[in-house]
């Protein structure tokens, strides 16, 4: 165990969160994120429609898919190469700017996965928008999937510091990415193809980070109960 857990069960030593975000627990996560974004493929694409080149939805979706299969076919056990599957498949498969950001957000949450916790998957989540951020630089308010990355990982790290059990977290972070998302509607995009609309970018919902709440939907979804 790398580092103190936050969940009161885990630090009692009883009926602990450790393990339960297994391999079997991510995978479930990423097939929730790309039933979602299946079901939502034309509303993303439409959201790129208005702002981008209209292919947010279409993308993702054929990526996640190939992912869903890359790990039927592998099945891996271990939990950081469930997530190392899913960040490969992601950069083969998705082409524009999504298809490398979420892929490096997968293998940077990959890399800094510890023992499957709530506290460790809150560290994967944080360096894998690390990772997104350093990639795309983008800042906070450019209107990207950054904006509701952000307050997802706020919103985990402080429920779990308030020693809320990992469903609520989640549920947490998921709520902090929706509203994050739709402070996006606003703003003047600075990064990606939607910049190049200057002003005339403002009065849409960014499809990014619109893919990014269903991102942490799914993770609130898939993984509740399992603390
Ligand atoms: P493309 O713009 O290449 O067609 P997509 O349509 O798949 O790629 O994805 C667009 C989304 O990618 C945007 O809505 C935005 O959230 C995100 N994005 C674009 N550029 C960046 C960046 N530099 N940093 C973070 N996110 C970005
Ligand atoms: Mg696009």
């Amino acid at each position: 165990m790398g580092r103190a857990s936050a969940h009161p069960g885990a630090a009692l030593g009883c009926l602990t969160v450790a393990d339960t975000v297994d391999g079997a627990a991510l995978t479930a996560w990423v097939q929730e994120f790309a039933r979602l974004v299946h079901e939502q493929r034309d509303a993303l694409t439409e959201l790129d429609a208005a702002i981008g080149d209209a292919d947010h939805g279409t993308n993702l979706d054929r990526g996640l898919a190939a992912a869903v299969s890359a790990l039927d076919t592998e099945a891996p056990a271990d939990p950081a190469a469930v997530l190392k599957a899913v960040a490969t498949t992601l950069i083969r498969t998705v082409g524009g700017a999504s298809g490398p950001l979420y892929g490096t957000f997968f293998l940077r949450a990959s890399s800094a996965l510890g023992e499957g916790d709530g506290a460790a998957l809150a560290v994967a989540m944080r360096a894998g928008l690390e990772g997104v951020a350093a990639r795309g630089k983008a800042e906070p308010g450019d209107k990207t999937m950054l904006d509701a990355l952000g307050p997802a990982c706020d919103a985990l790290d402080e429920a779990l510091t308030a020693n809320r059990p990992l469903d609520e977290a989640l549920r947490a972070a998921a709520e902090g990415a929706a509203r994050g998302r739709d402070a996006t509607v606003p703003m003047v995009a600075r990064k990606g193809r939607a910049s190049y609309l200057g002003e005339r970018s403002a009065g849409h919902q960014d499809p990014g980070a619109t893919s990014a709440t269903m991102l942490m939907e799914a993770a609130a979804t898939a993984l509740a109960g399992r603390g």
